[in-house]
């Protein structure tokens, strides 16, 4: 199968991207290709599992029918807006439609240097790409809207970071690249022209329903919120912590999108931050639903010029949207934790029980993976000994308990199963995901490769594998994470 690009994003105006050449780069090999992914997207594993392969995906050669492009966006980074960031180190290859006729993005990350690279090198390196393709997976396997990895491919250079580092791209797949920052890079341009094109062509491709509201921008807004709710809240069912929840790290489509410091959660504790970036904790685990709604406030401002009426109306009427996004994150939360719990209906009144399990386990300091799905056992079996232990230095679970017993009543099967699919067993645990890249910059890939084999089932049973359930051991423990760019 030959691989077919539509390029309509390179057919927006110029202001959008900058057209970009191949990379010069020494010698690419695939060193992981998703054949799995490849198939889904109707390319066959075979057009890609070789030298041109290699080529494409990292940036050294281009595809016939492709049309390469930066893409531009702005951000806030930690609170602080940058008025021009964009792809800096990446490439947006091209669009690719799916035998069931979806249309994703194929982009390159670490590919070069481009008109966006400021000061840096545009490349990336093997641990950082490796990073992404493996927590990218297990989130899909997870069932959680996610860029995915394609391949990574390596450059045959040697790229300087803290140490020398083998260089690498990630070439990855996305519904779109449109982030929160597109929208804000044209409108502190005060580009409302430009402005409104990307909303046309971000209601076209992800929410068409919103061409035909009275006010498209506003109906778009609320359907990118809502994405943006059911994501979050499902992040914060797995202990997800993005990291680097800066506006130009918000994709419109609602997927999780760029994968840097980010990290599973092993102890609970909300206040948990990995990120050696993240010094003030504005990303931290309990901050993510705020964080989201801040970044949506910031799409509203970008939105103001597409609203048609009078300046303070239009703005009032993208707040009153803005403002239902607590209510919407709640109701998200509310079904996320309520299956977790094996209530596939939970009520307004099961949150308070929701969040007294929560108070246990953080008194317990449990490992919040671990505690779940030992819960989630001990109701299938009847054996409460691992939950116990799990919860020792909560006395109080014993009440806890006779509540959920008692909430649950006489059909225990369905809450047994509501409860294996939403309690993960095996989520990529940091330590483990270190000594996958350790063994990876070494050269054993296979260490990588089993891991990854284990997280693309992560709610099934895997006895073989029950070590890798485990949180760290004494000095395992990763303190924090990093970009690596
Ligand atoms: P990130 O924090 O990875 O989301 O990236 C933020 C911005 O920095 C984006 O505009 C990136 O393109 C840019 N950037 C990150 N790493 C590099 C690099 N090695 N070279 C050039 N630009 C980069
Ligand atoms: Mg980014």
């Amino acid at each position: 199968m030959p691989l077919t690009f539509h390029n309509t994003y390179a057919r927006l105006p110029d202001q959008f991207f900058s057209h970009q050449p191949a990379a010069d780069i020494p010698a690419p090999v695939m060193l992981k290709l998703n054949q799995a992914l490849a198939d889904r997207l109707g390319i066959g594993a075979a057009t890609l599992d070789n030298a041109n392969g290699a080529a494409f995906l990292s940036g050294a050669a281009f595809p016939e029918g492709a049309e390469p492009v930066a893409m531009a966006y702005a951000g806030h980074q930690f609170g602080n807006f940058v008025p021009q960031l964009g792809d800096g180190r990446a490439l947006l290859l091209g669009e690719v439609l799916a035998p069931d006729g979806t249309r994703f993005d194929i982009h390159l990350k670490g590919s070069g240097r481009t008109q966006f690279s400021r000061g840096g090198d545009g490349k990336a390196v093997l641990g950082p790409v490796l990073r992404e393709y493996l927590i990218g997976e297990a989130m899909a396997a997870l069932g959680i809207p996610t860029t995915r990895a394609l391949a990574a491919v390596l450059t045959g250079e040697t790229v300087w970071r803290e140490e020398p580092e083998p260089g690498a791209v990630l070439a990855r797949v996305a519904a779109s690249h449109i982030r929160v920052g597109t929208f804000q890079f044209f409108y502190v341009r005060q580009d409302f022209e430009a402005l409104r094109r990307l909303l046309d062509y971000a209601i076209e491709r992800h929410y068409p329903q919103a061409a035909s509201a009275d006010v498209p921008a506003l109906a778009f807004l609320g359907a990118v919120m809502a994405r943006q709710a059911a994501l979050v809240a499902r992040w914060m069912g797995v202990g997800f912590i993005h990291g680097v929840m800066n506006t130009d790290n918000m994709a419109i489509s609602g997927e999780t999108i760029d994968y840097g410091p980010c990290a599973f959660m092993d102890i609970y504790d909300p206040g948990t931050v990995y990120s050696s970036i993240d010094q003030m904790g504005r990303y931290a685990y309990a901050n993510q639903p705020r964080i989201a709604h801040w970044n949506l406030a910031q799409l509203a401002q970008s939105l103001l010029p597409l609203v048609p009426g009078e300046p303070e109306a239009a703005a009032n009427a993208l707040q009153g949207v803005v403002d239902g996004f607590p209510a919407l994150y709640d109701g998200e939360w509310l079904a996320v934790f309520g299956r977790k719990i094996g209530l596939a209906a939970p009520a307004p009144e099961d949150q308070a029980m929701i969040e007294d399990l929560l108070a246990l386990m953080a008194d317990a300091k449990a490992d919040f993976t671990l505690a779940f799905r030992h819960l989630t056992r001990a109701l299938a079996t009847d054996n409460w000994q691992d939950i116990e232990a799990t919860l020792a230095a909560a006395p109080d679970f014993a009440d806890w308990r006779h509540r959920w017993l008692a909430r649950l009543g006489a059909d225990r099967a369905l809450a047994v199963k509501a409860m294996v699919g939403a309690n993960p067993a095996f989520i990529p645990r940091n330590h483990r995901v270190e000594a996958a890249l350790q063994a990876a910059r070494n050269g054993d890939l296979s260490v990588f490769e089993h891991l990854l084999a284990i997280l693309s089932r992560p709610y099934a049973e895997q006895p073989e594998n029950a070590a890798f359930e485990a949180p760290p051991g004494p000095g395992e423990a990763v303190q924090a994470t990093f970009c690596g760019t």
